[in-house]
């Protein structure tokens, strides 16, 4: 078929890879929006630790994950490009001891069904600070080593790369074309709204504190408090995030407040650490109204896909390749049809 992908996030980078491996002839069309999740995602791949009960979105994450190192070595192989992606271990935070033996029995329950987690742990201060030794040792910890993190912007770029590769095209634009192949597939993100109204995706505006501290080391994830994570992209870089900010707007500019709020959190996780080079990254998360993506069939050559949420790193490898299985007509992993959008959709 002759497919036109809309969006060049994961979701349509994806799928327009994926498309090329079955054969198909695909063309990318990407506006490169200030704001796109893909290039700022954090890139934690580490879904078993989330509290989380919905099935189908854990079932997702989980074969997400699992997907991964087969997914980054034949593109790494095919582009002779890095993407960033590194077995990094996560270290769990929790706030007082307590919590400790229900998290860890909460976790290492979903191992037999996803081993690729690796091994959950509890570690001392010691230990801690072995692993991390700029880090606070305020708070109990675990350590599971199966967790990774991928670097958004540069897996999109190899994708990009794998798809010139493949024989496909890759198009900056301002507007895309009207639709003029057999199959259009859109995937645009928070901008999903300007081209199809009756798609209920809504956006957070996420910031993120960037920061180096002097080290040449790389270090473990960390799922600090709450809803904080830590990232090292190594040279000393980090990242601290990210905020959750319910907006219709489409501005993309730092907040003070925010970047006052992720500062205070950064000297509290790294105290008495020099932080330097200071700077905030936005991005505008899809997500809809129940937290699923929307794999939706509009009519014969229309699909979107959208709303990947807060992982969508984790999930659109797996759901590039399982949109491309669907539209050839192969058995999928997954049952596509459970993210199909119905009116008045919970949480299922
Ligand atoms: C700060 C932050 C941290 C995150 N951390 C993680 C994490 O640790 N782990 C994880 O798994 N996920 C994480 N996520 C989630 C993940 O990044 C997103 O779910 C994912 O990137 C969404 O991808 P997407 O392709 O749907 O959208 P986007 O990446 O936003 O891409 C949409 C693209 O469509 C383009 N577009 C829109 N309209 C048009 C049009 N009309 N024509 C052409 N192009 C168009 C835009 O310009 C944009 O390039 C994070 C997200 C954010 C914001």
């Amino acid at each position: 078929m002759r497919i036109q992908v809309i969006g060049g996030g994961i979701a349509g980078a994806s799928i327009a890879y994926h498309l090329l491996k079955e054969g198909h002839e695909v063309t990318v069309y990407d506006r490169e929006d200030q704001g796109q999740a893909t290039c700022v995602s954090a890139g934690i791949i580490s879904p078993w630790v989330s509290q989380r009960r919905n099935k189908v979105w854990y079932q997702l994450v989980r074969l997400g994950a699992a997907y991964y190192p087969e997914f980054i070595q034949e593109l790494e192989s095919l582009t002779g490009e890095r993407t960033g992606h590194r077995k990094s271990g996560a270290i769990l935070f929790f706030k007082d001891e307590e919590v400790l033996p229900k998290a860890f029995k909460r976790i290492t329950d979903k191992q037999a069904e996803a081993p690729e987690m690796g091994e959950l742990t509890y570690l001392t201060k010691d230990q801690q600070q072995a692993k991390f030794p700029m880090l606070t040792t305020e708070f109990p910890s675990l350590y599971l080593s199966g967790a990774s993190m991928v670097n958004g912007k540069q897996l999109r770029d190899v994708l990009q790369v794998a798809v010139e590769k493949l024989g496909g095209e890759w198009n900056q634009v301002s507007s895309p074309p009207e639709p003029s192949a057999d199959l259009t597939i859109y995937c645009a993100g928070a901008w999903g709204n300007e081209y199809q109204q009756n798609i209920p995706v809504s956006h957070q505006k996420a910031q993120l504190l960037h920061f180096t501290i002097e080290s040449d080391d790389t270090f473990p994830v960390v799922m600090g408090l709450k809803t904080h994570y830590i990232v090292s992209f190594g040279n000393g870089r980090f990242a601290l995030g990210t905020t959750h900010e319910d907006t219709t707007s489409f501005d993309v500019s730092p907040t003070k407040e925010a970047q006052e709020e992720l500062m205070k959190l950064a000297e509290m996780y790294f105290p008495g650490q020099e932080l330097k080079e200071l700077s905030m990254a936005v991005g505008l998360r899809p997500y809809t109204p129940n937290f699923l993506p929307i794999v939706e069939q509009i009519s014969d050559s229309l699909f979107v896909v959208n709303g990947l949420g807060s992982s969508g790193l984790t999930a659109g490898p797996l759901l590039g390749k399982e949109i491309s299985h669907w539209v050839s007509g192969k058995e999928t992993q997954l049952d596509l049809s459970k993210f199909t959008w119905k009116e008045g959709d919970g949480d299922r």
